[in-house]
């Protein structure tokens, strides 16, 4: 079949509109694309992406590990693989993981391209059109989109400061389960949550997987962060303590303790799932690269690792710090904030009757960018909400951009105060990420 008409005459339009899959409809460009690109320029303090800060990394080392394995192990690092990823690699995983508790053999572990794909590999070997996975609220943008690119439909379940409850948690099971469409999974960041910062307490964790165990509903932990800790005790992963390895998928990355730009993550998954995951794999990528997951593994085996996640630690803690500061010295009353011990984010709510996403041509024409919260909610929740990154800014770029925000937000509850509140917008559903929203 031929497209609706010559590509080169329409070159706005799309030709092959109609014939897509079904499941390509909700994959749509954020509002917010364009305001990214904006965000990008210089004199913009981005609070917005989450890139980790790689400049701190070693990159000489870096270097030195990748070219001696390409002189040492040239012929494997750049040859296909196993779709189950490098076996030493995997053996480093686990010790990697026992960091946080979890006891794991390297028959279990998938490596994935990033973390990412393996929350996609999930969704693709789970998730039938019209299932049900329930997450936190808010919960990882990106996450949505790869339920919503599977057709399944997300029930969300409120967290607060100490990370999801319980209860509500519970409820929701329970209710699905009443309405004939009972979830298949339940997706959290449990840890230094993205994109609300908090983190799951140590009292609700048995309680959380004892709710996932008495539902039947398998737990996918998502824990990029785990090991970017700045305050209190180490965090234990929720696999950790599990009273089954069947109950829980625990999903790492080296994105933020290593190199993003390498693509290396990994799930860990009770033994017949990973077989499907491996299938999964498979079909998506043959194998993931060698190269990288080899650079990977060599640098954990001889360089001192640990210590450079204690410089990243030092490092986003100091930047953590200058937003927190910030924030209490430049925010106007009543707008709130949490207070993360970790990761990369600050989650604020504005007063009543503002509107994070209808404030944010303001805000980058004052210099200053964030995500607006409804991205973070599959219904468009979250108009007043904001994700605020502290990751990528150095301390004094943060504290002019929390500035540059807090007088914004000022002239907003101004203008509140003089003409009412900003309509809210209607609902849209989940949005597509920008090209900066990790
Ligand atoms: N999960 C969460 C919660 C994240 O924040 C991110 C990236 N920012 C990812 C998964 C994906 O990470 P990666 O694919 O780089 O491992």
């Amino acid at each position: 079949m031929q497209p609706d008409d010559s590509p080169e005459k329409h070159s706005t339009l799309d030709p092959w509109r109609g014939r897509y899959a079904a499941r390509a409809e909700g994959m749509i460009a954020s509002e917010v694309r364009a305001l990214f690109a904006v965000a990008a320029r210089p004199e913009v303090v981005s609070l917005a992406g989450g890139m980790p800060n790689v400049a701190a990394l070693p990159l000489e080392t870096v270097s030195a590990v990748m070219s001696d394995l390409v002189m040492r192990q040239g012929t494997v690092a750049l040859q296909y693989g196993s779709a189950q990823g490098v076996a030493s690699l995997r053996e480093s995983i686990c010790d990697v993981m026992a960091l946080e508790g979890v006891t794991a053999g390297p028959d279990d572990v998938v490596v994935t391209s990033g973390s990412q794909q393996a929350l996609d590999l999930i969704a693709k070997i789970f998730l039938d059109p019209g299932d049900t996975v329930v997450t936190e609220a808010p919960t990882y943008v990106t996450a949505i989109n790869t339920f919503a690119a599977y057709q399944a439909r997300i029930t969300h379940v409120p967290l607060d400061d100490d990370g999801v409850i319980p209860e509500a948690l519970a409820e929701t099971f329970a209710r699905l389960q009443r309405e004939g469409r009972p979830a298949k999974l339940f997706y959290t960041v449990p840890t230094f949550q993205n994109p609300a910062g908090v983190t799951l307490s140590a009292e609700r964790r048995p309680q959380v997987l004892d709710v996932c165990r008495r539902a039947g509903v398998l737990v996918v932990e998502d824990n990029p962060y785990g090991l970017l800790r700045y305050d209190g005790e180490p965090v234990r992963a929720l696999r950790a303590d599990a009273a089954s390895s069947h109950d829980v998928i625990y999903l790492g990355s080296f994105s933020k303790t290593f190199a993003a730009g390498l693509r290396v993550g990994w799930a860990l998954a009770p033994t017949a799932v990973k077989d499907k995951l491996v299938l999964a794999a498979e079909s998506a990528v043959l194998s993931q690269s060698p190269f990288t997951q080899l650079a990977v593994d060599q640098y954990l085996r001889t360089q001192p690792w640990s210590d450079q996640i204690k410089v990243f630690r030092e490092m986003y803690r100091e930047r953590r710090d200058a937003m927190l500061a910030a924030l209490t010295e430049f925010m106007p009353p009543d707008v709130t904030w949490t207070s993360p011990a970790g990761g990369f984010f600050v989650w604020a709510t504005l007063p009543e009757g503002l509107d994070a996403k209808a404030m944010l041509p303001r805000a980058t024409t004052a210099r200053v960018a964030y995500v607006p919260g409804s991205g973070f909610f599959a219904d468009g929740d979250g108009r007043a909400n904001m994700r605020l990154s502290f990751c990528y800014p150095p301390p004094e770029r943060i504290r002019e951009g929390v500035q540059r925000l807090g007088d914004v937000i000022g002239q907003e509850i101004k203008l509140r105060d003089t003409f009412g509140a900003t309509q809210p917008q209607p609902a849209r559903g989940p949005q597509a990420p920008g090209p900066e929203l990790p």
